[in-house]
């Protein structure tokens, strides 16, 4: 049995609040929201998170995204949008079923935070260089 609570949103077998609809996603409110309009776009296939993402899911999923943030903007007019996704509870991933978050920004006071610690001491260009030869190294495997 699959206790996957985005699939039974999916399913209709626990309410939501849906905005959009297609073959291979939806898009739904919330129920904890961020901001006024936080929408989740899901695909309608079960995937954990990005890792374990087929290529084809993920071109169906981004291929809605415009659609949904351009939706928000054009109902609230925020200042701007946060669209992140969590992978892996270390990451903040609650639910285990890939989720992408729209979270649209007004003021400083919206509870939106996100705290950026870049390190371009200790990333030098030599190690910047060699990082992206171990990452390409590693794509395709
Ligand atoms: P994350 O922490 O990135 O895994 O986000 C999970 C999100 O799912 C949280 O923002 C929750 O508020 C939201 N959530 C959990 N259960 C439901 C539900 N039944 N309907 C809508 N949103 C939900
Ligand atoms: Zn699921």
């Amino acid at each position: 049995m699959n206790d996957c609570i985005f699939c039974k949103i999916i399913e209709g077998s626990i309410p939501s609040n849906k905005v959009y609809e297609d073959e291979h996603v939806l898009a739904f409110m919330d129920v904890a929201p961020v901001s006024k309009g936080h929408t989740l776009l899901i695909p309608k296939q079960h995937v954990k998170d990005l890792f374990e993402m087929p290529e084809e899911v993920a071109r169906n999923l981004y291929a809605a995204a415009p659609k949904i943030a351009n939706a928000i903007k054009k109902a609230f007019n925020p200042q701007g949008m946060n669209t992140l996704n969590n992978n892996g509870s270390f990451a903040g991933q609650t639910v285990f079923h890939y989720h992408l978050h729209f979270i649209p920004r007004y003021d400083e006071t919206d509870g939106f935070q996100m705290k950026w610690e870049v390190k371009q001491n200790e990333f030098t260009p030599d190690k910047l260089k060699s990082i992206a030869e171990e990452i390409k190294d590693n794509l395709n495997k």
